[in-house]
């Protein structure tokens, strides 16, 4: 059985900048498609900003693993329903790898739960890559640095949670530093951010670029089906308690009431 995928594109440079297109004739999602569906292992499809319900209808993500998701100029543009849809799925288990500008889309700030801002150049430096994280599955492969000679600039301070792990540091040819490949768990979804991959960059035809993805692709994978109701609070009543208690005193709740959420 292989781990199914969606790389979800914004699609808007990739349409209006001839730059972008030259490096991605097919758009970004679809090169990023292309890589992971080089591992028999990986079943990888598209969807796009364009597309009804942006390409993640419920009935799509209930049968998705792992979501990719590579925004930048259109943030502001991705519905708030699909938001909340894409993070029910996540807490009940789907894993989230997201990219790049990715770091202001609406769905890792709703998981994230923090401004997510950062500091940035656009200037074509060399970005050298370290891991930081010895062994990890994520950078299986990937030597102790790697660099890639054309990148934009994103420095710390990064407005991000505490990760739960760092997987990769990045230095740029000015000086600033980027955690630039982080871990969290929201619910039983993994979420991993990886910085690479501005669009005017042949970033994702990159070697070790690629190998971070696969690797990634299969960390976020989570083999325990999918919890479908990752909000619910229920109320265990007093007679349903393994061990025998017999209630006391004030009591705020009336019995079989939902409680406040
Ligand atoms: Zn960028």
């Amino acid at each position: 059985m292989s781990i199914k995928v969606i790389v979800w594109g914004e699609n808007v440079h990739d349409q209006e900048n001839q730059v972008v297109a030259d490096l991605y004739p097919k758009g970004m999602h679809t090169c990023i498609a292309n890589n992971l569906n080089s591992d028999t292992g990986i079943e990888a499809s598209t969807a796009v900003l364009q597309d009804p319900e942006h390409g993640l209808s419920q009935e799509r993500l209930v049968n998705t693993d792992v979501l990719l998701w590579w925004g930048h100029a259109a943030h502001g543009e991705v519905s708030d329903e699909v938001v909340e849809r894409v993070a029910n799925a996540v807490l009940g288990g789907m894993g989230l790898i997201v990219l790049h500008s990715g770091h202001f889309s609406k769905i890792f700030k709703r998981l994230m739960g923090t401004p997510c801002n950062l500091t940035w150049r656009e200037a074509g430096e060399r970005e050298r890559l370290w891991v930081a994280s010895r062994n990890h599955p994520i950078v299986k492969g990937i030597p102790d640095h790697f660099e890639l000679e054309y990148e934009e600039m994103y420095g710390e301070p990064f407005g991000i949670p505490e990760p739960l792990e760092t997987v990769l540091i990045s230095w740029f040819q000015g000086g600033e530093v980027f955690r630039s490949g982080v871990t969290y768990k929201r619910g039983a979804g993994n979420v991993f951010y990886f910085r690479p991959g501005h669009e005017t960059y042949p970033t994702y035809h990159d070697e070790n670029v690629k190998t971070v993805l696969l690797n990634a692709v299969k960390w976020a994978y989570n083999e325990q089906p999918r919890i479908m109701n990752p909000n619910d609070a229920p109320n265990v009543p007093v007679e349903q308690a393994l061990e025998p208690i017999v209630e006391r005193g004030p009591k705020l709740h009336v019995d079989g009431e939902l409680g406040f959420k």
